[in-house]
């Protein structure tokens, strides 16, 4: 958004205009309608409101802004929906106004289709103004993001110079990570170094600076300390992503002051904690101050980096310079039952950010065409679970972003334990929750999970048969509904009719159980039977099969397992 107020200014002229841009007041924060003729409304509203959103055609939206508009950095974002309400067209300042953002919210407000255009855009890689930004990068000063986009939205090649990989997704073709000299860059670095030109530096948050201090030390010369420290190694101050002291500095003015000049947080350790590290350069003198021999540099590895700046003083200050391990990203992605509509928006996301995707092969090509041009893919059969989860955490563990896919939820007899088993603190992880085969199955049934339920794997492959049907007696005992996963395969052929038999111990013949095949995909089928002439045979490894309870009951055709309201 550019310098203004967060309002956004609605603006129409006729009377489905209005009844949208009514609509739209009550549901998006900031919104706001501006009443008049279009062409005064928008004088009042240019100047004070950091987006506008016309009920118009593009061409007289163009016409009203076009004396208007200065420049992309501080104009606001202009939205255009036309009179059916079909379209939300981001019309100008897609990025730095924010009306690509403006356009999409609008659009799922009113069920609109969002129409983006910016080039960057349509190869889907980042704007440069927000590449990394959510790892933390920084753009240095000076840096020619104009010249730069212009070269990579034109095709021309552009090079990555970055001395360490980072997770930063997918890079389109014409970003070579072999530099070739001449070419515009994209550097990411926190060193301070003549990059070669047209470029846009990068400042990854990849420092931390340890100080120690005595009582009363001026923020002015811990700044001082700290930035003279950073500029004699070449260090870029952008990168520092925090302080960190003894925990008995946590008050201490001048420290928390100089910390919050540089816009960085301070981390304290106690003394115990630091006394652990092997420091390269000890001092009896801070020993018998604060209980450990080294401030300075103990924090900075206590922080977890390696020190590349040791200790330095000043008057009434140390500080010593550390550089963090990069953190890879292992997305956990669940891709829902089978239909893209039910692959959360929150997947779609984390594919595009993810270089790297790893699946069995049906899972991968049913998300291919959501992946950015550049994601390379790993398809590893039924059996490779383990190779599958080494090979994305391998990804991750050098810096890069990898997604890790499975049908249904990530987290129910699938993926993510398996990967989350060998992953260490070295690697970030987000978990993407989906749609489960037990959900998809239950609403295609009716409501069959309405009250108490669980989920039982009938595979024996890994669990002995012992436990599986101590669990369906449990299930069984406890009158749970039960769902039953991996029901029946050609090697594994009679474990659907042994649950039968527990379950009928303990239920009537009658009890409705649904079958459901393939849910959410082309080739469906969802039948309702019930206990006593459930046929196992009819039943196959891509099936849930789901049993209610004694309260069950089928109603116009679907399958109800009652809360308890009397209705
Ligand atoms: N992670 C998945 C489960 C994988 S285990 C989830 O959350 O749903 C594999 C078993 O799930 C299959 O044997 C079958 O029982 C069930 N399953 C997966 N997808 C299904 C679908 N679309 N329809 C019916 N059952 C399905």
């Amino acid at each position: 958004m550019s310098g203004k107020t967060e309002t956004i200014a609605l603006i129409a002229a006729t009377a489905n205009g209005e009844r949208n841009a009514a609509r739209l007041a009550r549901a998006l924060p900031g919104a706001e309608v501006y009443e008049g003729r279009a062409r005064d409304a928008l004088a009042r509203a240019w100047g004070e409101c950091g987006g506008i959103v016309f009920f118009l055609a593009t061409g007289a939206a163009v016409r009203l802004i076009a004396p208007l508009l200065e420049d992309k950095r501080t104009d606001p974002g202009v939205v255009c929906v036309d009179d059916a309400a079909r379209f939300a067209v981001a019309l100008a300042g897609g990025h730095e106004g924010g009306a690509n953002d403006l356009a999409e919210r609008v659009a799922e407000t009113l069920g609109a289709m969002p129409v983006v255009t910016t080039a960057s855009d349509a190869t889907r890689f980042p704007a440069l103004d927000s590449f990394g930004s959510d790892l933390g990068f920084r753009i240095e000063e000076g840096s020619e993001v104009a010249a730069v986009a212009a070269a990579l939205v034109s095709g021309e090649k552009v090079g990555l110079l970055s001395e360490r990989r980072y997770p930063v997704g997918p890079l389109p073709e014409n970003v070579m990570s072999d530099y070739a000299s001449g070419a515009p860059a994209i550097v990411v670095s926190d060193r301070i170094e003549d990059f070669p030109r047209p470029a846009v530096v990068y400042r990854p948050p990849s420092l931390v600076v340890g100080v120690g201090c005595s009582r009363g030390a001026s923020e002015a010369e811990i700044i001082s300390l700290v930035r003279d420290s950073l500029a004699d190694a070449g260090l870029a101050e952008k990168s520092v992503t925090a302080l960190a002291s003894v925990d008995v500095k946590r008050d201490e003015a001048g420290l928390l002051a100089a910390a919050e000049r540089l816009g960085v947080p301070v981390r304290f350790f106690s003394s115990e904690e630091l006394s652990g590290f092997d420091a390269p350069n000890p001092s009896e003198v801070v020993a018998d101050a604060v209980g450990t021999p080294s401030v300075a540099e103990a924090v900075a590895m206590a922080c977890g980096s390696e020190l590349v700046v040791e200790k330095r003083k000043s008057k009434n200050a140390t500080c010593a310079v550390g550089r963090l391990p990069v953190r890879g990203r292992l997305y956990l992605v669940s891709l829902g039952p089978g239909d893209d509509a039910m692959i959360p928006s929150a997947a779609r996301d984390a594919l595009a950010r993810s270089e790297s995707v790893v699946g069995l092969g049906q899972y991968v090509d049913r998300i291919r065409r959501l992946l950015r041009p550049g994601t390379r893919t790993t398809e590893l059969p039924l059996g490779k679970e383990v190779e599958r989860a080494e090979v994305a955490l391998k990804e991750a563990r050098s810096g890069g972003s990898v997604a890790l896919v499975s049908s249904g939820d990530v987290g129910v007899y699938a993926m993510a334990s398996p990967a989350l088993e060998l992953a260490g603190d070295d690697v970030d992880v987000t978990v993407v929750p989906g749609i489960t085969a037990a959900q998809s199955a239950a609403a295609l049934l009716g409501s069959p999970l309405g009250h108490d339920h669980c989920s039982v794997s009938l595979s024996d492959l890994l669990t002995p048969w012992e436990i599986v049907r101590s669990r369906i007696e449990a299930a069984a005992d406890g009158g749970f509904v039960v769902s039953f996963y991996n029901p029946r395969s050609k090697g594994r052929d009679w474990q659907l009719g042994e649950a039968k038999e527990i379950l009928l111990g303990s239920r009537p013949p009658e009890t409705p159980v649904g079958v459901v095949r393939d849910a959410y995909r082309p080739t469906q089928e969802v039948r309702i039977t019930d206990l006593g002439s459930l046929c196992p045979e009819d039943v196959d490894m891509l099936t849930v099969v789901v049993v209610g309870n004694s309260q069950t009951v089928v109603r116009a055709g679907r399958m109800v397992t009652p809360r308890g309201y009397s209705t």
